[in-house]
């Protein structure tokens, strides 16, 4: 049984422990999933997600906005990871994908998200190019504007759901001012035309990801999301929101590799006695421990900040992401060793984890990127 005392903490309210508690026992049912396809792998757990409800933190209620509850979605994320890495990226994207919609959409934007709450439609979060990860300033994705419509042309690559999403969200160059001011975001639905998958991209932890082609896509004006030339402001403040996430997803994971050693040191028998007695064994597993309780302080830290009002949380989130990310690493790390031979057997936890956890150390600001952000939030404080 994994530890659950950080629920008793005072960031959470009874509704986000009694979600914790529903969730778990969802979990126990339905993850984790076949992997074998994972487009339709997906496809059907965006689906479960949605008829199970659980989808409806992801986004806004149209009918009844409210602020996204972090803690919720951390809660979610942190659960999900933990029994399923593949799970926690569908619900991730729902909200990734849809957060700008969810943060600045217009009332007849934000209809999208009747579909992605319900798990009826499938969002993407279409900011990387080729030339500009990191260095998201640098974009070369032109959306020019022709009468009522906007025209796009470029490519996107590094686009999780890229291929089996319904709606993607899109930031290009539209050139009011240099640089980081001269971009705007946008909605695109698949099915528009010029917009292809120019390639499927296959990495250590498979998921649907891939390079997407946009030739002379044409779009209404009105799929501007917020106002022309503030998509690098509007694209920071979702990750304002979803950054402390990726520290919650990458939680789960460790604590799952803690759960599977305090199991298998238990239960392995060494030089006539149990792993744990070893006492090189016991200051692993407390490193470990000590990993992932810090890991759920600055997550948390982060999440309830948001969620008691922070207009920008820009610190709390980055530290979060970046402890939680390079934390689990060596956790996960430490869990492969302990386990031996069978920490790196193709189809063990312990190993999947290990191929999971590596990208989100790079994806959504990678790790020395957060540390630029925290140093330039300490000098400012
Ligand atoms: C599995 C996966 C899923 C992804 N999903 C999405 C998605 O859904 N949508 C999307 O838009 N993008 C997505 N990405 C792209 C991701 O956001 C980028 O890979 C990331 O921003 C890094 O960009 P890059 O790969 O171009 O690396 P680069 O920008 O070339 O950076 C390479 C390395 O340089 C270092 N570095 C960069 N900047 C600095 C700095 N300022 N100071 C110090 N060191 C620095 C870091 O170590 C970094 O890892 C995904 C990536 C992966 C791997």
């Amino acid at each position: 049984m994994p530890d659950r005392s950080f629920l008793n903490w005072p960031f959470f309210e009874d509704h986000h422990r009694q979600l914790a508690v529903d969730l778990e026992t969802w979990c126990i049912t339905n993850l984790p999933v076949d992997h074998s396809d994972v487009d339709q792998a997906c496809k059907d757990l965006v689906a479960n997600l949605g008829a199970a409800g659980w989808l409806t933190y992801s986004a806004i209620d149209p009918d009844n906005p409210k602020a996204l509850d972090v803690r919720a979605l951390c809660i979610i994320r942190e659960t999900l990871a933990r029994h399923d890495g593949l799970a926690d990226f569908a619900f991730a994207m729902q909200g990734l994908g849809t957060g700008s919609i969810s943060l600045f959409g217009t009332n007849a934007q934000q209809l999208w998200l009747h579909k992605t709450r319900k798990g009826e439609a499938l969002s993407a979060f279409a900011l990387s190019e080729p030339r500009s990860g990191s260095d998201v300033a640098n974009m070369d994705m032109t959306a020019v504007r022709d009468g009522e419509e906007y025209v796009l042309n470029g490519v996107k690559t590094w686009i999780s759901n890229g291929g089996i999403a319904d709606l993607y969200c899109v930031f290009a160059r539209t050139g009011e001012a240099p640089g980081a001011r001269g971009l705007s975001a946008f909605i695109v639905p698949a099915e528009t035309l010029g917009l292809t998958v120019a390639e499927r991209l296959e990495v250590i932890a498979p998921h649907p990801l891939a390079t997407l082609s946009f030739k002379d896509v044409r779009i209404p004006a009105t799929s501007l999301i917020g106002e022309a030339g503030q998509g690098f402001k509007l694209s920071m403040s979702v990750l304002d929101v979803f950054r402390s996430t990726v520290g919650a997803a990458a939680l789960g994971f460790a604590r799952r590799a803690l759960d599977e050693t305090l199991n298998r040191v238990q239960n392995r028998e060494l030089f006539g006695a149990p792993l744990f007695d070893l006492q090189m064994v016991q200051g692993h597993v407390a490193d470990m421990a000590l990993d992932v309780d810090a890991a759920a302080l600055l997550v948390y830290r982060a999440a309830w900040t948001k969620d008691m009002g922070a207009a920008r949380v820009t610190r709390e989130a980055a530290m979060a992401k970046l402890y939680a990310t390079d934390k689990a690493q060596e956790v996960i790390d430490k869990a492969v060793q302990i386990h031996g031979g069978d920490g790196v057997r193709s189809g063990s936890v312990v190993e999947g984890l290990y191929r999971e956890i590596r990208a989100l150390r790079i994806y959504e600001g990678a790790s020395d990127v957060q540390k630029v952000v925290i140093a330039r939030q300490a000098l400012s404080a």
